[in-house]
């Protein structure tokens, strides 16, 4: 039944969107969504519950985050003055971004395949977007094709996840400077897989004016916080936040976020525990036949099989949920993509696919 009035009331690029998929795991072994696989560490909890059992929740939450951002700073190794601004997760500070950009002729640019919410968001918000493919070997920034495309397209943004998702790799840096020294508008890094790359952009922040950073603490363990942060030059954090609704972090998430990562410590030996099993799971993979598995320097691998369908079917079917990306992209034809769990996940993981191949 056509709803009318819902029809002329509605935006077209709503009606003609559809809404993000999420799958819902059930009781099989979620390896879909580059979560950490380990629960908050048992030494927080009690800590965690008085703390929070006595918030002011009748009271606003502080609209500025000051505490949560003095300790992100202190946490993650950033300038004392470094302007920070924080999000309901990264996704909630690209859709700032667009936002503040957007137009119909304003266009946003990202390589591919890529984080999919940035065509997603930049559809959402009204401007164009314009996606330019990878090398389809190692999934390399082709930077001969994304010169051309920033000469032709102008964008206000061009988005680059480093490492990509959901390709794993880290796009060389030269080519990535490359691409910030030819960009008209700004450049947003999306470092949402800091913890396992080992390596940052931020210190180009000094740098490269129009450049921004974006991490988020959501890979790193505390997907269910909903925190994300930006870190760029004063005056582009002063007009962002112009953007952000006055209360967008809760109370609660801003206590517990800063009470664990006063405790970074013990989300460090987490990570240290993804890595040894990311290098493991890698060796497993490249050891099958009819696998090809490329590096990663995420918390998840890539890999193509020959029938992409069959063998998501399969581990589906043996309890194991993962990500299929066959069809989404054409440089991901049969492919799929993997979250490093812990041991034990990791290990049903390798048996279900090895029926499944
Ligand atoms: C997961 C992810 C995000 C979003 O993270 P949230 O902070 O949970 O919103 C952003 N960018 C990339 C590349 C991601 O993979």
């Amino acid at each position: 039944m056509m709803n009318d009035r819902l029809q002329r009331i509605i935006r077209p690029q709503t009606l003609a969107a559809s809404a993000y998929q999420v799958h819902d795991a059930g009781d099989r072994i979620k390896l879909d969504a580059m979560e950490n696989p380990y629960p908050v560490p048992a030494a927080l909890r009690a800590e965690l519950a008085s703390l929070l059992s006595a918030a002011p929740l009748n009271r606003y939450p502080d609209p500025q985050a000051r505490r949560l951002k003095a300790r992100i700073r202190a946490s993650f190794g950033l300038a004392a003055d470094q302007p920070l601004l924080l999000g309901n997760g990264s996704d909630e500070l690209i859709q700032i971004i667009a936002q503040a950009v957007a137009g119909p002729d304003v266009t946003l640019l990202a390589p591919e395949p890529g984080f999919a919410m940035y065509r997603l968001i930049a559809a959402a918000t009204g401007s164009r977007y314009a996606g330019v493919d990878l090398n389809a070997a190692d999934f390399s920034l082709d930077i001969d094709a994304m010169l051309a495309a920033i000469e032709r397209e102008r964008p206000a943004v061009v988005f680059l996840a480093w490492p990509n998702n959901p390709t794993g790799n880290r796009f060389d840096l030269n080519a990535v400077r490359r691409v910030i020294e030819a960009a008209p508008g700004i450049v947003v890094i999306d470092e949402a897989y800091h913890a396992f790359a080992g390596n940052s952009c931020v210190d180009l922040l000094a740098e490269y004016a129009h450049l921004i950073v974006l991490r988020t603490l959501s890979k790193l363990g505390l997907a269910g916080l909903r925190i994300g942060f930006m870190a760029a030059a004063g005056d582009w954090i002063e007009q962002f936040d112009k953007q952000r609704l006055p209360y967008n972090l809760g109370t609660l998430n801003q206590l517990a976020a800063d009470a664990i990562l006063a405790r970074h410590e013990l989300l460090d030996e987490q990570v240290a525990a993804i890595l040894a099993e990311r290098e493991r799971l890698h060796t497993a993979l490249q050891a099958l036949s009819g696998v090809q598995v490329w590096p990663s320097d995420a918390n998840f691998l890539l890999f193509r099989v020959t029938d992409a369908d069959r063998v998501y079917a399969g581990l589906l079917e043996r309890g194991v949920l993962i990500k299929k990306l066959h069809g989404s992209h054409a440089l991901l034809d049969n492919c799929l993509r993997v979250t490093v769990g812990t041991p034990e996940e990791n290990d049903a993981f390798l048996e279900a696919l090895r029926t499944s191949l």
